[in-house]
C-alpha cells in the first residue's frame, strides 16, 4: 500500500510518462500538502533520524563562538543577516545565540532569517527563537541583501539527486516509471538524455549521482558572500571529492527503507558533494574537515568538562556519550564534513586546522 502522494506521483508519470529521481524526491519531500518536509515532524525520538544539535547543546554553543568570531573578523558590522537553511527544531540556533549573549554587540548587530519550508517545524523554531523575531523564508534567495553569516546542518543531502548508471552503451538515467501493476518502480532512460551525456566517460558498471540544486544553492550562497561579505558554514555527511556512486537513502523511523515505498512519509537523503559545493560557490574555500577534528579544535572537549563539573554522575554520563557520538570517528566525527565559505581577504577560520595560523 503506498500513500496519497504516492498515488499522486503515479498517477503523473502515467500521463506524462517517467521522471528523473531529482523530480520524485522534489515532490516526496516538498510537495506542497503531502512532502515529507511539509507535514512530518521528522526529527527526534518519535520522528525518523536525530541530528548533532538535538544529540548535545555543545555542537549549537561552539558555532555560535564560530560565527561570532567570524563577525569581529568582518569588523563588527552593525548589521549582519544571521541565517540558518534548514533550523528544524530551533535548537542549534537557540544554542548558538544563549552562548554568544556575552559577545558586545554581536546581538544587537543581527537580524535573524530562518529557511524552512515545513510548517511544523516552522512552529518549534516560532517556539526556540521567539526572543530573536525570526524572519521565515522559502527559499533562500528571498533573504535581503546584507553582510552574511549561514549555517546549515544536514540541509544540503536534503536536495534533490539524479543518478546514473554507464550501461554497455553508455551513461543512462536512472527514472522513476511504473510497473506493469501501476505501483512506482526504478528504470533506465533507455537512450542518452542531456545530463547523462554530460558526464565524464566511466568503465561500464559505474554510478553518478550529482544535485544540481545542491550546486545552484552553493553558487547563489557564493555570489551573496561576493557581494555583500561574510561567511557560509556547512556541515553534513559526505564526500571530500567528487566520487562516483549512487548515496541516496530512505529513512522511515531510525530504519532504512524502500526509496519508493511511501512518497511523503520516508526522509531521503544523499551524501553531499562538498567538492561540488566548493567549486560551484566560486569563494576561498576551507575544509571540509571531519566533524570530530573541527568540534575538537573548537573546544568541545574543554566545554564537555566544565558542564561535566556541575552534572550529576548519571547526567556526566549522558554528556560522555553525546561527546562521543559528535566526534567519534566510527560515530559522526569522521563521516560528517565541515565547510566553510568566505571572502577573499580572510585568513583561515577557527577549526580547520591544528596549525597556530587558525588561533584567532
Ligand atoms: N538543521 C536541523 C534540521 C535538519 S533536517 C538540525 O540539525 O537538527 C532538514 C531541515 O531542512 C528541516 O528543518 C527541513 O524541514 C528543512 N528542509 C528540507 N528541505 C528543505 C527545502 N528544500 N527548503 C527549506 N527547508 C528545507
Amino acid at each position: 500500500m503506498t500513500t496519497e502522494l504516492g498515488r499522486l506521483i503515479a498517477h503523473r508519470i502515467a500521463l506524462t510518462g517517467p521522471i528523473s529521481i531529482a523530480d520524485f524526491m522534489t515532490e516526496a519531500l516538498g510537495h506542497p500538502r503531502l512532502g515529507y518536509y511539509r507535514r512530518a515532524m521528522p526529527l527526534g525520538a518519535e520522528g525518523d533520524f536525530t541530528t548533532a544539535p538535538e544529540i548535545s547543546q555543545m555542537f549549537g554553543e561552539l558555532l555560535g563562538a564560530w560565527l561570532a568570531d567570524r563577525w569581529l573578523t568582518m569588523g563588527s558590522p552593525a548589521s549582519v543577516r544571521l541565517v540558518e537553511l534548514g533550523p528544524g527544531r530551533g535548537t542549534l540556533m537557540a544554542d548558538a545565540l544563549r552562548a554568544t549573549r556575552g559577545v558586545p554587540g554581536f546581538h544587537a548587530a543581527l537580524d535573524l532569517h530562518l529557511v524552512e519550508t515545513s510548517g511544523p517545524l516552522r512552529t518549534a523554531q516560532q517556539t526556540a527563537l521567539a526572543a530573536f523575531a525570526p524572519t521565515w523564508h522559502e527559499h533562500f534567495d528571498e533573504v535581503p541583501a546584507g553582510p552574511l553569516l549561514l549555517v546549515a546542518n544536514e540541509f544540503f543531502d536534503a536536495l534533490p539527486v539524479r543518478q546514473f548508471h554507464r550501461t554497455a552503451e553508455g551513461w543512462r538515467e536512472r527514472m522513476v516509471g511504473l510497473a506493469p501493476d501501476g505501483t512506482l518502480r526504478l528504470a533506465l532512460a533507455p537512450g542518452l538524455t542531456p545530463f547523462a551525456s554530460a558526464l565524464a566517460d566511466a568503465a561500464p558498471g559505474a554510478e553518478a549521482e550529482f544535485s544540481e540544486a545542491g550546486r545552484a544553492l552553493a553558487a547563489a550562497i557564493g555570489a551573496r558572500l561576493h557581494q555583500d561579505g561574510g561567511w557560509a558554514l556547512i556541515i553534513d555527511y559526505g564526500y571530500d571529492s567528487s566520487t562516483p556512486g549512487s548515496s541516496l537513502q530512505a529513512v522511515r523511523g531510525h530504519r532504512g527503507a524502500d526509496i519508493l515505498a511511501r512518497p511523503g512519509e520516508t526522509d531521503l537523503s544523499a551524501h553531499v558533494d562538498f567538492a561540488a559545493l566548493a567549486a560551484a560557490s566560486g569563494r576561498p574555500t576551507f575544509g571540509p574537515v571531519a566533524q570530530g577534528d573541527f568540534l575538537r579544535r573548537l573546544g568541545i572537549l574543554e566545554r564537555a568538562h566544565a558542564l561535566k563539573r556541575q552534572a550529576s554522575p548519571e547526567q556526566g554520563r549522558a554528556l560522555d556519550a553525546a561527546l562521543a557520538r559528535l566526534i567519534a570517528p566510527d560515530q559522526m566525527g569522521t563521516l560528517f564534513r565541515v565547510l566553510a565559505m568566505g571572502d577573499d581577504r580572510s585568513a583561515q577560520p577557527a577549526g580547520f586546522s591544528d596549525t597556530p595560523s587558525d588561533a584567532t
